[in-house]
């Protein structure tokens, strides 16, 4: 099962985004919102609360 790179949510089979950087690195959106926080926005996904990597304390 492949994750969402950002959000760490479950992607089914055929949706999402696949995106290569050009060091080779492969990462997984389930949305283009996931993928504006990581790629535009370059956000930490440990502190966005909506997302399952955010760090409660
Ligand atoms: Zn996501």
């Amino acid at each position: 099962m492949v994750k969402c790179s950002f959000c760490g949510n479950d992607l089914k089979p055929g949706t999402g985004k696949m995106y290569v950087t050009k060091s080779g690195k492969i990462y997984y959106f389930c949305s283009s919102k996931c993928e504006k926080n990581f790629l535009k926005l370059k956000r930490n996904p440990r502190r966005q609360k909506w997302t399952k990597l955010y760090k409660k304390r």
